[in-house]
């Protein structure tokens, strides 16, 4: 269902890949991640009531509805504090990681405004879109606890590091949902959350292949990892995050839904409930169709 004829949006972010690379996570943190109960963005992702207000005129062409290009994605450079990061502060700067997907995304996108991209240690377990300084903050904790996590799951330093940057980079692409979410204003009628979570899977599947269905597995199973150490409480009932549980099989059901065939296994193997898997390809399409109408007007020729 969703073919697309315009260019893809190509964001090759290469985060994980060149962490695996060049970096090594093999000092896991000692701090912080001890409480921490959701994956990504705790705060500050929805509130909205100090947009910019940027407006973005629609032109009198023809093409009513192409937008003005007035802002990039723009790379800060920050400092580490934490001497435990500042082996994988050095290797993503040397490498230009963010610097290379703020590339490939102002190739791609019209922006009304410019939006910043950051890695940092946060003191805390965390990846955020900040709609105050219309930024995006990827923190090493996060990077360090997903480490742990597969390490946890009997992943050997150089397996954990590989799902580690697959993870971040689903996690990356969640946050740039919300970013466009925020900046072009995007009508989203249902949990921003979960939409955050479909646009991730959306550019994935759809523009990244079988690499990007890798980062949405890598995701997938932090999800399913994380859901066996917690217990169900009234906070994360109450959390704008949707359940672990349910982030997994949304993430599978988004995989399976985009290629019945070829992801068939999910269901033969139990992962995907049948009664669910039966609805997701038309699910899939949906999400497809509406990601990519919302994007269309901001894609670059
Ligand atoms: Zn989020």
């Amino acid at each position: 269902m969703a073919s697309f004829s315009r260019n893809k949006l190509n964001l090759i972010i290469a985060l994980g890949t060149l962490i695996l690379v060049v970096g090594c996570m093999c000092n896991p943190d000692r701090n912080g991640s001890g409480d921490i109960s959701r994956l990504s963005d705790e705060n500050t992702s929805s509130d909205r009531s100090d947009s910019d207000d940027t407006s973005t005129s629609g032109s009198d062409s023809e093409d009513k509805d192409r937008k003005e290009d007035e802002g990039d994605f723009i790379v800060q450079s920050t400092d580490v504090e934490n001497p435990n990061f500042e082996s994988i502060h050095r290797e993503i700067k040397d490498a230009k990681v963010l610097e290379k997907a703020a590339d490939k995304l102002n190739r791609t996108l019209i922006l009304p405004h410019d939006i910043t991209l950051r890695t940092k240690d946060c003191g805390t377990v965390n990846a955020f879109y900040d709609p105050r300084d219309k930024s995006i903050t990827i923190c090493y904790e996060l990077m360090s606890h997903l480490f742990n996590l597969y390490r946890s799951d009997g992943s050997t330093v150089a397996e954990a590091n590989e799902r580690m940057g697959k993870a971040v980079n689903f996690i990356f692409l969640h946050e740039l949902g919300h970013a466009l979410i925020d900046s072009y204003e995007l009508p989203i009628t249902a949990n921003e959350e979960d939409a955050a979570d479909r646009c991730s899977s959306y550019i994935c599947i759809e523009e990244m292949g079988d690499e990007g269905v890798e980062w949405v597995v890598a995701a997938a199973e932090a999800f399913y990892i994380q859901a066996q150490n917690r217990k169900i409480g009234k906070g994360s009932l109450a959390d704008e995050h949707l359940l672990e549980e349910q982030r997994f099989f949304n993430s599978l059901c988004m995989i399976y839904g985009s290629n019945p065939n070829k992801y068939s296994g999910f269901v033969e193997d139990g992962l995907l409930p049948e009664a669910r898997a039966r609805r997701c390809p038309s699910e899939y399409a949906r999400t497809a169709k509406a990601w990519e109408s919302l994007l269309e007007p901001w894609r670059k020729d």
